[in-house]
């Protein structure tokens, strides 16, 4: 099974992406994960991806790409089950998805107003080496400051400034919509209330999943 997560920034599509990835046991490829990573390492992509990331614009599509290739060409993402995390992020990633013969089963499409997410986005955290999304009122780590799995002490993403914040939703708005049309034209999306309860949600999209088998 091929899965995309879409949706805006804090929505909580990386936080369904991990649980399901864990439920049904696929790997699942966060884009952003990725870039972050090659930018604190100052390898591959990063030193190319930092000033658009810094700036909460999109990294260019050639450059994502490139990423999806280095997951793809990895012995377990082999397989044909996976998530993408954070791609496609405009039309032209979608479509060149499709003419990679990448076939998705669903595009799952977290939903929230941007004013839900701009008071959500002040309690982010994420653990700086396996990318685990945090929330300091919502879900929050076993242990204060550290994440669950790898005890990293947790941090703030320099993208989740407020003002970077309003630059990524508005970024999303405009890339959005004809997202959405080109998979809802195939009958591909399944549509999710991101305000819901996280677990909720999972179990939800779990027997929705099932049901598509
Ligand atoms: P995320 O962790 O998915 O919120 O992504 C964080 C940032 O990484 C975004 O604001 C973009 O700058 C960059 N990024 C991640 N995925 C993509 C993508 N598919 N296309 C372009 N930029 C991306």
């Amino acid at each position: 099974m091929k899965l995309i997560m879409l949706g805006p920034p804090g929505a909580g599509k990386g936080t369904q992406a991990a649980r399901l990835r864990d439920a049904l046991n696929i790997p699942s490829l966060s884009t952003g994960h990725i870039l972050r990573t090659a930018i604190k390492e100052g390898l591959g992509v990063g030193p190319e991806a930092k000033s658009y990331m810094d700036a909460g614009k999109l990294v260019p599509d050639e450059i994502i790409i490139r990423v999806l290739k280095d997951f793809l060409d990895k012995g377990e993402n082999k397989k044909n089950d996976y998530i993408l995390d954070g791609m496609p992020r405009t039309l032209s990633q979608a479509k060149i998805l499709e003419e990679m013969g990448i076939e998705v089963d669903a595009v799952i499409s977290m939903e929230m107003s941007d004013q839900a997410i701009e008071d959500r986005m002040k309690w982010r955290r994420e653990c700086p080496k396996c990318g685990a999304a945090y929330n300091l009122k919502t879900l929050r780590p076993k242990v204060e400051g550290l994440c669950d799995d790898c005890k990293e002490k947790l941090v703030i993403r320099d993208d989740d400034k407020p003002e970077t914040i309003r630059t990524r939703l508005a970024a999303y708005h405009k890339v959005a919509e004809p997202i959405l049309k080109f998979y809802k034209d195939k009958g591909k999306v399944i549509s999710v209330d991101g305000s819901m309860d996280i677990e909720e949600s999972t179990a939800m999209l779990i027997k929705i999943l099932e049901r598509l088998d």
